[in-house]
């Protein structure tokens, strides 16, 4: 018997008292033990809040993103590991891309993104500084610092790897230590990545701890630092968030639960187009992918009521060839559910909606599936419904099956469609497949309140959509209602669950100070050297540089117009730039006023300044005419270091008339030598 360890306070511990016993899906054979009833809980919260957290807020985001990157290499090289234990949980090597490929992906993602999104920091700035007296001495800035408690991440048993990374690269990127408690019925590939991760040496101790079987009195030990993540079922969900110690504390909780989602073809798409094989296509994957055991496969596909027919011969055709049974035996290509438990529930949820729907394909009469003791597994064989009045029934619209069964229900237009797909009271996504972007618009708009996701797919998109059921680490993953009410993932959104929003309010020195960016009203202080001589690392924030003027002649507008061809009227004509309400008579072009700051703010030897890679929040505010001189204050606002070579420097910069007044604000890009 395998006994599946914890790994809590930096060590791995056996099973113990209150260990659950785990089946082979595939075969029913009981093979190991997980659970122990005696760990020591607030011990583990401890670890992680006073270990972990310390070591994970003491790295900046870049920091902490090497490590989500490093940590996906090394799963990546050793993900053989993990292929070889999934096959116990009834999934095929198919399904292993979904779970563990993306799950490590999902780990890139968030490493890149850290690096490109986030500064290397320990605070995250939320928009920009809000003036809130008369003459901006005094100002606001939202800002984001991580959690100081740990983030208990509770997992459902079809994710066993991708279900904890998904949740566990924001939480590690926002600097909080997670526990992560996956579900039992699949805790052994867990328990496998978190060796493997753990192995690594990459991350500081108390970052992630392992908690294999029950939770014990865990939520009643949390308090409004903390934050908990569930995935599963609805009736756990409510349980759990009920809890009354986290109503009491505010802990966040997190739910992403059963959902009826739906897949939308539009009329266009008949048979014999692109988008009916498409619709097809992926109706059938969201059936048979991971044995339909995914929180986003299609539960209810809505139809045109003249495609109906149609559509049944085109599905059932499909799954008809595909061939069900033990995910090692040679040419399966659907495996089993995760337990007898779960077989049975899907079974009895099947039952429900057969009391409003008949059964077109499959059934579990005369199936047989294939593998040597398949006789024991939890076999449940692909299963199409068809309920023709959709609008009287309920049961198909509320009862999630969480296996291979999909319901097809016919729509008479955009509207009763869109109605259709919203009595699922909630869902995490719904896709609709047409060619025709009115209808699109039509649906999007009356269903995307009700779900977290809406995926269009044609036949533009198909070679590279990303399919009805992968939620992608950019995109926001949970929805409203039914589903839970949660939101995960989404980029950075994500990693912002895991930090508290405050309100700063002071002085520019101060919200300077604090969030690592100059404001501007803060002190500027010259450096010892023209800034473009200086590296990098020498350069401080604040640091500025202030330049001689230049005056601005007729001249050299007449040449500017000639010279670019951009002999717009305001430049050239008096008499018709004066009857525009914004000008005084002929003006500078702005790109000439930008030319001239370029040319009064550059230093041109060779230097570290390799590059000029943007300009952003360029506004021109008061005309300058022949005569005007102007003179630019160049500052550092903000770095950001890129690589090894070189890093980003955003200098904010600023042109004044000879009478002070600003003339033109925006923040230029460059590339500087570290
Ligand atoms: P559960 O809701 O029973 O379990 C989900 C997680 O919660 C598991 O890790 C489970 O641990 C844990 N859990 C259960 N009770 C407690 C508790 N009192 N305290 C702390 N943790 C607890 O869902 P299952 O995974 O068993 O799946 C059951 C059903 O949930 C499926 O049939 C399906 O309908 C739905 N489901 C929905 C998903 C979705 O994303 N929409 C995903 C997966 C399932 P343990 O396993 O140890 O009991």
């Amino acid at each position: 018997m395998q006994e599946i360890f914890s790994h809590v306070l930096g060590r791995w511990v056996a099973p113990g008292p209150g260990a659950r016993e785990i089946a082979d899906a595939a075969t029913g054979r009981v093979f190991a033990r997980a659970g122990n009833d005696s760990l020591d809980f607030a011990a583990v919260l401890e670890f992680a809040r006073a270990r972990g957290g310390a070591s994970l807020r003491a790295m900046t985001f870049h920091d902490r993103a090497r490590m989500l990157k490093a940590l996906a290499l090394h799963l990546n090289a050793n993900k053989q590991v993990l292929y070889d234990v999934s096959y116990a949980t009834g999934a095929t090597l198919s399904d292993h891309a979904f779970d563990i490929d993306g799950g490590i992906g999902t780990l890139f993602v968030y490493a890149s993104k850290g690096r490109r999104e986030l500064p290397d920091a320990h605070v995250l700035l939320d928009g920009g500084p809000e003036q809130l007296g008369r003459t901006g001495a005094f100002l606001g800035q939202h800002i984001y610092t991580p959690l100081r408690g740990a983030a208990v991440h509770i997992n459902a048993f079809n994710f066993p790897v991708w279900g904890m990374l998904e949740k566990l690269a924001p939480s590690l990127l926002a600097g909080v230590p997670s526990i992560v408690k996956p579900a039992t019925a699949s805790c052994y590939v867990t328990e496998a990545c978190v060796r493997l991760m753990t192995d690594s040496g990459l991350l500081p101790e108390g970052a992630v701890q392992l908690v294999a079987g029950g939770l014990g009195d865990t939520l009643n030990l949390l308090g409004s630092q903390d934050a908990v993540t569930f995935t599963g079922s609805a009736e756990t969900a409510l349980k759990l968030r009920a809890t009354p110690n986290l109503i009491r504390n505010a802990v966040r909780f997190t739910a992403e639960q059963d959902s009826l989602n739906a897949s939308i073809l539009g009329p266009d798409a008949v048979p014999g187009t692109p988008e009916f094989d498409l619709f097809v296509k992926e109706a059938a994957r969201e059936i048979t992918v991971k044995a339909g055991q995914k929180c986003t496969a299609i539960r209810r596909i809505i139809a045109p009521e003249p495609l109906v027919a149609a559509v049944i011969e085109a599905l059932s055709a499909i799954l008809s060839k595909i061939t069900v049974g033990d995910p090692r035996a040679e040419g399966v290509r659907m495996g089993a559910l995760v337990s007898q438990e779960q077989k049975a529930d899907v079974l009895a949820k099947a039952a429900i909606i057969a009391t409003e729907a008949e059964c077109v394909f499959g059934g579990q009469e005369g199936f047989a599936p294939i593998g040597e003791n398949a006789s024991g597994g939890a076999f449940v064989a692909p299963t199409l419904f068809l309920c023709a009045d959709p609008d009287r029934a309920t049961k198909v619209h509320e009862t999630e099956a969480f296996g291979p069964v999909s319901t097809i229900m016919p729509y008479r237009d955009a509207g009763h469609a869109a109605n259709l797909a919203n009595r699922g009271k909630g869902s995490l996504v719904a896709s609709i497949i047409t060619h025709d972007t009115q209808f699109a618009r039509d649906v999007t708009l009356e269903i995307a309140s009700w779900h977290g996701r809406v995926y269009l797919n044609d036949r533009d998109s198909m070679a590279e959509a990303t399919g009805h059921g992968a939620p992608m680490p950019h995109m926001v993953h949970g929805g409203p209602g039914r589903a839970g009410g949660g939101e995960e993932q989404g980029g950075i959104r994500g990693v912002k669950h895991f930090m508290q929003r405050t309100a700063v309010q002071g002085s520019p020195a101060m919200l300077t100070a604090i969030g690592g960016r100059w404001v501007p009203g803060a002190t500027k202080t010259p450096g010892p050297a023209h800034p473009f001589t200086r590296r990098f690392g020498a350069l401080a924030i604040g640091e500025t540089l202030v330049t001689g003027p230049r005056t601005v002649t007729l001249d050299d507008i007449e040449h500017f117009a000639s010279f670019t061809g951009d002999t717009f009227y305001a430049h050239m004509d008096e008499a018709a730039a004066a009857r525009n309400p914004f000008f005084p008579g002929r003006v500078a072009h702005g790109y000439l006023l930008l030319s001239f700051a370029a040319g009064l703010f550059v230093e041109p030897k060779e230097g570290p300044v390799l590059a000029n890679t943007g300009l952003d929040g360029l506004r021109f505010l008061k005309p300058v005419v022949p005569g005007d001189s102007i003179r630019v204050t160049l500052t550092v606002k903000e770095k950001t270091p890129r690589n090894a070579d070189y890093g980003e420097v955003r200098w904010h910069v600023r042109l004044d008339n000879q009478d002070g007044e600003k003339i033109a604000e925006y923040e230029l890009l460059t590339m500087v030598a570290v």
